[in-house]
């Protein structure tokens, strides 16, 4: 039976507990265990599917199609394990099962309630990740104790931990210090109080760990020790890392945050190999070479909207020991004038929906074509290359998708006929992990150094068949399409060092020891511009 470990949140939100989460796994599993993670979010959407990327950051999409919550993103990205639609839950999806099951006639006459149905459908959900296969479970609650919607989620842990026993379950819970300046001091009681919150749901953590910008004192960690009912040892301090997420494990791990959890739950500890993440580190640390990349999108002021894009450029930065510099431009920014785009060293043009933005992006690609810049256009991103090709290579002034023109001549990028049927919103995009044949001697091979790939998508519009060979014939590259061709998946210009664009998202598949081959084209490219 794999051991339980439930991390929970207090204080305030954003405080990082899917990197948390995800550095522990990696500590686990780079002390040779088999570890699984999944997040259970309380709010009501289904997924995060449909929710605006101001509100929620950005959607993460596993290989089996999931649209979920960005942290797995994290847990992904340090363990490098694949996570499912095992991997994220939420109220709503809670919610929808238990009314199917009632509607199916499941609960034999019984009044169905929070307790104990909902409360059991979540604890199926946490036993759905529990797979022979793997010997540490490990869920992030979101949310922060005392909402009113986690509720049930915590009730749902109570219940579990109890049922699992002593030595098979854990509960961690990721707090604040605030630091008030003018007092220069940092304060303990906002922590006391979400411990006791939990408590009073019945939930005992075993170990606090407590984000602070400023070094915990002995006497603070006493102070907490004694009042949220902890061993001082198992205060465990996650002070503000100076440069990369990924400083976060060996801090963690310096402090026996992996050992203390696996003896809590009755485990051997086996030796901690970190070797390759140190290499990360050190290249992370020490940067020889730099490059300025222009990432033009239509959230920019919300980081977490391109969250696995800026990870993807930071890890082909350490893949070629270069500090990639992002430049975040509004692509609305660049409708009137390019300038902004003066001394960038590439561009890279990410996903989005809908119309705002647009014009902004293709000037930018413009610009790109026309400077012999290094460009990634990533699923919308690679739309606007089309666009831009058709508008301004072969003189189609109209030129459009599907989506923002429904009366344009030239449909370049349009739905294909089952997309066409749909009239749900939800969950119905081309999503998930598709095959991708890619062309013998295109810039793509070369960097994948394969034929045949696998990649996630999560798109409606499709490059538009009609036009192949115009666009072919005035320069464009078809680089990768679907087995049997039918699909167009990459374009490239072919007279260039780097001028992609992907139908997919690779930035889902990027780690920080194998960056993305996509990335490190891009980078690699820059770097050769940086240097001219
Ligand atoms: N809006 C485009 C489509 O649905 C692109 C989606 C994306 O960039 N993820 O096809």
């Amino acid at each position: 039976m794999p051991k339980h470990i439930f991390i929970t949140g207090g204080v305030v939100s954003s405080l990082g507990k899917g990197i948390t989460s995800a550095s522990l796994a990696l500590l686990l599993k780079r002390r040779g265990y088999r570890v699984a993670m999944q997040k259970l979010d309380p709010y009501l959407n289904v997924d995060p599917g449909t929710m605006s990327p101001f509100q929620h950051g950005e959607v993460f999409v596993t290989d089996d199609g999931a649209e979920t919550d960005l942290d797995l993103g994290h847990y992904e990205r340090f363990t490098d394990i694949n996570c499912s639609k095992a991997s994220n839950y939420t109220t709503g999806k809670i919610y929808s099962s238990v009314i199917a099951r009632e509607r199916a006639g499941e609960y034999l006459g019984k009044t169905v309630q929070v307790i104990p149905h909902i409360t059991d459908e979540i604890k199926r959900a946490i036993r759905s990740a529990a797979t022979d296969d793997v010997d540490i479970v490990l869920t992030e609650i979101g949310g922060t104790a005392g909402d009113i919607e986690s509720l049930p989620f915590l009730e749902a842990v109570r219940q579990y931990v109890l049922e699992t026993g002593r030595g098979n379950a854990i509960v961690i819970h990721l707090t604040l210090l605030p630091y008030i300046r003018a007092a220069g001091e940092l304060k303990t009681k906002p922590s006391q109080q979400s411990v006791a919150v939990l408590r009073n749901i019945g939930i005992f953590p075993d170990i606090l760990v407590c984000r602070t910008e400023v070094a915990m004192e002995e006497d603070h960690r006493r102070k907490i020790a004694l009042f949220c009912n902890v061993p001082p040892e198992l205060v465990i301090e996650e002070k503000d890392v100076r440069h990369s997420i990924y400083e976060v494990p060996p801090e963690l791990a310096a402090q026996e945050l992996d050992t203390k959890v696996l003896d809590l739950l009755r485990l051997p500890v086996h030796r901690l190999d970190l070797s390759t993440w140190d290499e990360i580190l050190d290249s992370v640390l020490h940067p020889t070479r730099t490059c300025r990349i222009a990432l033009v999108g239509k959230y920019t002021s919300v980081r977490d909207a391109y969250k696995s894009v800026y990870e993807s450029l930071e890890h082909a930065g350490i893949a070629a020991r270069a500090k990639v510099v992002v430049d975040s431009i509004e692509a609305e920014e660049l409708e009137e004038s390019t300038a902004r785009l003066e001394g960038v060293d590439g561009i890279l043009v990410p996903g989005g929906f809908g119309n705002r933005g647009i014009p902004g992006k293709i000037a930018a690609i413009r610009h790109a074509r026309e400077h012999n810049l290094p460009l990634l256009g990533i699923c919308l991103g690679m739309q606007c290359i089309v666009i831009e090709f058709a508008r301004h290579v072969l003189g189609w002034a109209d030129a459009d998708s599907a989506e923002f023109s429904a009366s344009t001549a030239h449909p370049v990028i349009d739905l294909m006929d089952e997309q066409r049927k749909v009239t749900r919103k939800g969950g119905t995009m081309r999503l998930g992990a598709y095959p991708c044949i890619l062309t013998k001697a295109s810039v793509s091979a070369g960097l994948y150094g394969a034929e045949t790939i696998s990649e996630r998508h999560r798109h409606r519009y499709e490059f538009n068949n009609s036009y192949r060979d115009d666009l072919q014939k005035a320069g464009m590259r078809i680089a990768g399409t679907s087995p049997g061709g039918h699909l167009v998946e990459i374009v490239e210009l072919g007279d260039r060092p780097f001028f992609v664009g992907c139908q997919f998202h690779p930035e889902f598949k990027s780690r920080p020891d194998h960056a993305h081959p996509l990335f490190r084209g891009l980078v690699n490219a820059a770097l050769d511009h940086a240097a001219k």
